[in-house]
């Protein structure tokens, strides 16, 4: 079989992780079977298209470095790939369906449809959704309406018996009875674009679409295409359930777990290995234990029969872990231009070599790059305002604090000479002496250093800044504990 999978976007919204998920899955299937990717845009809902949308899924999938082998951007065999240009081919099928009498002119006012559906919400009514009343129209009827009316939408006559029933390549055999199916959905609309319904069925049909991977929620649409399917008398395409993508509480990922869009993982320094990978387990594994996959190794690995029917829980935890991993394995010119943009933004003026220098330090520390400015702050200038409690370890007190950071001065003297080992036996030997742990040592020299509990390795970093300004900021540090003291 030719395989050939598509990824459907409607442009009007940011890409939304789980609509990168079904992509990814969409390219690695087709890229396990030796089949086409292909990118379609369904824009016919004129009203919510958003320019910024469009160009969200060129940058999304760019950045990703996720290619497609037809879509609107790459011609191929069955442009245009935008449904907003393939307005008549929708137009010719609807009225192939109303000559097979699968469907039928609707010239019901919207009036009218809104007075039912107001009249069907107050339980006044057992049916729910449109009454039909067009569907037997005799043709004298429809002549006259048509006179009132030119401008009908086009409903499907859903049939009134049987079920519509199909195999999905995950979840086994899926069966609906047709009476469950919303009554007579429109397929083309008055202004004659078509609804969501007919356009993803025309197109995945003509354009030899085989296996349609998409998420499970859109399995109550796949009843309906189904008979459409049916109506016209095509073959099924190969119809694949992805598991939803949850939050830890169990409802589906939104905005209230934490980022959900694309753009923004992108601005909060994810990089797009550890989205690719992390997103690629959201509902597949390749066994019990291996994690860790780049695109490639996962265009070579990936497995449809490994797909898991159960939902996908998104762990932003576990992605910082990943990143993390992603951002350790860097190499250093590429993570230095990847920070560029977020020093940047935060107005820190370090140049080139103090960054580069830096690196070593900021890198083992990162989960995103966003972090980077916090830890890098107190490179470029003093350590922004600490507040003075941060200074004083547990079960101390100001006076036992600014006794440490007294002994402390005394070892700031060759410390940039001296290796981290010694440094530290050296850091050990004073805490012994004030009968302290050696934590209590290095956590008020940490913040007075760098004005945080944590930061870059203690040792490299004052390196970094060099022997003289550690101690000028040690010595600030005994002032602003003194001046507790009264
Ligand atoms: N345009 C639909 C969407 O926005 C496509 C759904 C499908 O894959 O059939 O997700």
């Amino acid at each position: 079989m030719n395989v050939r999978v598509r990824y459907a976007p409607s442009p009007t919204g940011l890409q939304h992780i789980g609509g990168i998920r079904t992509a990814l899955f969409n390219y690695l299937f087709a890229r396990s079977q030796g089949g086409k990717f292909i990118l379609r845009i369904e824009d016919t809902d004129r009203e919510r298209f958003d320019p910024a949308a469009l160009q969200d899924i060129y940058d999304s999938f760019a950045w990703l470095g996720i290619r497609w082998d037809e879509g609107p951007d790459k011609d191929g065999p069955h442009s245009p790939y935008f449904q907003s240009e393939r307005q008549s081919s929708y137009e010719a099928a609807a009225q192939e369906l109303i000559e097979s009498d699968h469907a039928y002119e609707c010239f019901c006012s919207s009036e009218r449809l809104e007075a039912l559906r107001a009249e069907q919400s107050k339980g006044k009514s057992s049916v729910q959704g449109y009454d039909r009343r067009c569907r037997d129209l005799s043709d004298e009827e429809r002549e006259q309406l048509r006179r009132e009316n030119p401008n009908p939408v086009v409903r499907f006559k859903t049939p009134l018996e049987g079920d519509a029933v199909f195999e999905d390549m995950l979840l086994g055999r899926v069966k609906r009875k047709n009476r469950d199916i919303n009554p007579d959905p429109v397929l083309l609309k008055s202004d004659r674009f078509p609804t969501y319904h007919l356009a993803n069925v025309v197109d995945d049909h003509t354009m030899e679409i085989s296996h349609v991977l998409r998420a499970q929620e859109w399995l109550p649409s796949t009843a309906l295409h189904i008979l459409l399917y049916r109506a016209f008398g095509w073959e099924l395409p190969v119809f694949c359930h992805l598991p939803m993508v949850m939050g830890k509480d169990g409802q589906k990922l939104s905005k209230r777990h934490g980022a959900t869009s694309l753009i923004e993982f992108r601005r909060r320094g994810y990089l797009p290995e550890a989205v690719i990978n992390y997103v690629a387990l959201l509902g597949w594994a390749y066994d019990d234990s291996r994690e860790f996959f780049t695109l490639g190794e996962l265009e070579d690995v990936f497995d449809a029969n490994k797909l898991n029917k159960a939902p996908a829980v998104f762990d932003y935890t576990k992605l910082d872990w990943f990143n993390g991993n992603y951002i350790r394995e860097c190499d250093d010119a590429r993570l230095l231009s990847l920070l560029a943009p977020f020093v940047e933004e935060a107005g820190i003026s370090a140049d080139a070599d103090q960054l580069q220098q830096a690196l070593p330090l900021i890198k083992e520390r990162m989960k995103r790059l966003e972090e980077a400015p916090e830890l890098l702050g107190f490179l470029v200038g003093d350590p922004a305002e600490y507040p003075v409690e941060d200074l004083i370890p547990k079960k101390m007190d100001a006076a036992g604090t600014i006794d440490v950071l007294a002994g402390v001065l005394g070892l700031l003297d060759g410390l940039s000479t001296r290796s981290d080992e010694e440094n530290e036996e050296r850091f050990r030997a004073l805490a012994e002496g004030l009968e302290t742990k050696l934590g209590n040592v290095l956590m008020p020299l940490r913040v007075a250093v760098t004005g945080s509990k944590v930061s870059p390795p203690l040792f490299g970093s004052i390196k970094l800044i060099g022997e003289e300004a550690a101690r000028a900021r040690v010595d600030a540090a005994i002032q602003k504990l003194k001046s507790t003291l009264g």
